[in-house]
């Protein structure tokens, strides 16, 4: 008997049928004898559509009747499904955030959870029932209605894992489970059995988009073993969890991630004197712009040129200040280009294994695929390549470093 939480995100409660077949699904589980208790998001396109409207009311609507607003969302489809139980002879409650409590801080829609009350879903529990919890909302010292920030109810499943001491956070979504890669890109691209907590996070952050970047964090520091699988095909998904011990079994690479959302910004022939990058960086970042890669070249005759990365959606304001800073700085121009893409390599392996950068530079070089920027961190290795080459790139690192094939051994 295990107690497990269970998320079904929008496509999964996305209609009438799919919520009965999700009603289908619990009570299996449960008929087995777990605990179970489920989280749901609003049915697909609802948060959406709730904040369309409000739009239309008032040019920036208040937070707090935001919220007010979209937690609606999942308080239909926690109904819903404990309606869909009953009807199967599933005994079910549903809660709301604040009936829970979730506690979370006042900042309305991205609030964060301060402590969760476990005693009311214990007590379900105990008497048989499955519970059902709204997620994406709490509730704040003052009894408002919190949201925690679009596609938070990956977090709501985490946290009631972590407060409940649950056997397994499971996350049934869409896909069925965490690829090496994105497999429209590469089509052997493999479901990983495991993945760290560490190296999904990075694929996260990488433009991997099948969880939350908070719920990954928050599974990692409370060791919740996270779940990935798909809502209505039978598998075992992609265990999220912490390191092996024995390094021996790890891969050496992951997965590969990359995304087309950056572009590159060159100042060139800046003075080459101590406070060059702040003058440069600091009017970037009161543009509220945020930077990503950072290089800055060797000088020749005390001139240097300096590149890094925005997010594409900000190029424009970017080039536009940083011509600014050229003219202020006395530097030679400032040019740009959004032609770019990220690739990435992860895995916890590099810790122990040597020259993973070469490889994966060499893999490129024989594509002929210039690299324009290189940063690395303990687990990762990321280039900027031209966007024409992405997917060449992603396809050549995946057979250079053997992700072809299943890479764990089947549990
Ligand atoms: N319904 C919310 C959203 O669309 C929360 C979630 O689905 O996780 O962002
Ligand atoms: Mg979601």
């Amino acid at each position: 008997m295990a107690l497990y939480v269970q998320k079904y995100g929008g496509t999964s409660v996305g209609s009438v049928e799919r919520i009965q077949q999700v009603a289908d699904k619990v009570k299996s589980f449960r008929d087995q004898g777990h605990y179970i208790v489920v989280v749901v998001s609003a049915m697909s396109g609802e948060t959406n559509r709730l904040i369309g409207m409000a739009n239309e009311m008032q040019d920036k609507p208040s937070p707090r009747e935001m919220d007010v607003l979209v937690s609606t969302g999942e308080q239909v489809t926690i109904a819903l499904l404990c309606m869909a139980l009953t009807a199967r002879e599933c005994p079910a409650r549903s809660y709301t955030g604040g009936q829970v409590k979730i506690h979370t801080d006042s900042s309305h829609t991205k609030a964060r959870i301060q402590n969760i009350d476990v005693d009311n879903m214990r007590n379900d529990l105990d008497k048989g029932r499955v519970v059902v919890v709204a997620g994406f909302q709490g509730v704040d010292d003052n009894g408002n209605i919190t949201t925690l920030g679009r596609g938070g109810s990956d977090t709501t499943g985490v946290a009631l894992a972590a407060a409940l001491k649950a056997d397994e956070c499971q996350i049934y979504t869409d896909v069925d489970g965490v690829y090496t890669t994105d497999p429209r890109v590469v089509d052997n691209a493999q479901r990983l059995k495991e993945i760290t907590f560490e190296e999904m996070l990075e694929m996260a952050s990488l433009g991997s988009k099948v969880l939350q970047i908070r719920a990954v964090e928050f599974a990692g520091k409370y060791g919740v073993p996270l779940r990935v699988l798909h809502s209505f095909k039978e598998g075992p998904g992609t265990l999220i969890t912490i390191e092996s011990e024995n390094t021996m079994e790890q891969p050496i690479i992951s997965g590969i991630a990359f995304n087309r959302d950056e572009a590159k910004l060159t100042i060139t022939g800046v003075p080459d004197v101590p406070g060059v990058a702040s003058k440069i960086l600091c009017p970037i970042s009161d543009a509220n712009v945020e930077v990503d890669m950072i290089l800055q070249n060797v000088s020749a005759e005390g001139l240097t040129d300096f590149t890094f990365t925005v997010h594409r959606n900000d190029y424009g304001l970017a080039l536009d200040t940083l011509k600014h800073v050229a003219v202020n700085l006395n530097a030679t121009g400032a040019i740009g280009s959004d032609n770019i893409a990220k690739v990435s390599i992860v895995g916890v392996g590099m810790r122990s294994h040597a020259g993973v950068a070469s490889r994966m530079f060499d893999s490129l070089a024989k594509e002929n695929i210039n690299i324009q920027m290189i940063s690395t961190s303990e687990i990762k290795v990321s280039v900027v390549i031209d966007e024409k080459y992405l997917e060449l790139a992603v396809r050549a690192l995946h057979s250079t470093f053997e992700m072809d094939k299943p890479q764990t051994v089947e549990e």
